[in-house]
């Protein structure tokens, strides 16, 4: 069995539909595969219409969380899977990151006009099509007018990395390990040790997120060198959480392919029994 439990589509910074999404996934031979975009479930209806024959989808997110108990506080991913879509308060903190997405691009893009960049706000929406708007779109907004190859480049620090970069409102990380619970899923902390994000997370706060309930957490990503993965398998291995490995695929915006990563079946065995919130569909 083949499992991939992190890609992307358009209905936030990826670049395969929803539908698509599930054809790669069959091309690239995955079992199972997970959709995770940004701070919404918009695209879980699209992939399951398109589910090929015996493969199968967990619908899940990628919470923008952040801890408030460090000055500067941390920003970190929280995936979420198999959580009931029509809890209330969790659909409220989505729809309330969405928003700020929205509005931090909106100032991302005047900071760009005061500097003579004329990008526009309707083409930064046009880029993100009605999906969760991100940095990713701004990074589009830039290749086409040749200021940057591509959207790594965009990332610079003179760029959206640092010099045109604002923050957005996030989840205090702990309300949603609690949330994700209380809809029935399960939360995994996704790329712990990306340390192109300025940071990584501390392991105090990683068992404070056990203790709190979080259910697992990822390891093998392509962000992660392999003294990072090991550290983070024995840091698993000490709180008792669980190890994902997976690909973090966003289509031609990362130069990752899907299935690239993979999780342990027994791993996905016992998400599947613990989740309460949705089923897996196989198609
Ligand atoms: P945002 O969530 O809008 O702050 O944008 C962060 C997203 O940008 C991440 O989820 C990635 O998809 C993408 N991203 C971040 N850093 C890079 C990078 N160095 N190269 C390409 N994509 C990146
Ligand atoms: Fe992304
Ligand atoms: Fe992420
Ligand atoms: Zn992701």
């Amino acid at each position: 069995m083949r499992i991939d439990l992190h890609a992307h589509s358009t209905a936030s910074d990826g670049t395969d539909s929803p539908g698509a999404l599930m054809e790669v996934a069959d091309a690239a031979g995955l079992d199972v595969v997970a959709i995770t975009d940004h701070d919404t479930t918009a695209g879980w209806e699209a992939a399951s219409a398109a589910l090929p024959p015996g493969r199968t989808l967990v619908r899940g997110a990628e919470l923008s969380g952040r801890w408030y108990g460090a000055e500067p506080t941390v920003g970190l991913h929280l995936l979420a899977y198999l959580f009931d879509p029509g809890h209330g308060p969790l659909t409220a903190e989505l729809a309330r990151v969405r928003r700020s997405r929205e509005q931090r691009a909106d100032k991302i893009v005047a900071l760009l006009n005061a500097d003579g960049i004329d990008v526009t706000v309707p083409e930064i929406r046009e880029y993100a099509a009605g999906g969760t708007v991100g940095r990713p779109h701004l990074a589009q907004a830039l290749i086409r007018r040749g200021l940057v190859a591509t959207v790594s480049e965009a990332f610079a620090p003179e760029w959206l990395g640092h010099r045109y970069r604002l923050p957005k409102a996030d989840i205090d990380v702990f309300t949603a390990v609690r949330l994700v619970n209380e809809a029935g899923g399960v939360s995994v902390l996704a790329h712990p040790r990306a340390s192109s994000r300025g940071h990584i997370v501390p392991d105090t706060l990683i068992a404070e997120l056990a203790e709190a309930g979080m259910w697992g957490i990822e390891a093998d990503h392509m962000d992660h060198p392999p003294a990072d993965r090991a550290h983070v398998r024995a840091l698993a291995r000490d709180l008792g959480l669980r190890v994902t490995g997976s690909s973090d695929y966003h289509g031609v915006n990362k130069t990752v392919r899907l299935g690239a990563s993979t999780t342990d079946p027994l791993v996905y065995q016992e998400m599947i029994s613990t989740a309460t919130g949705t089923v897996p569909l196989t198609g």
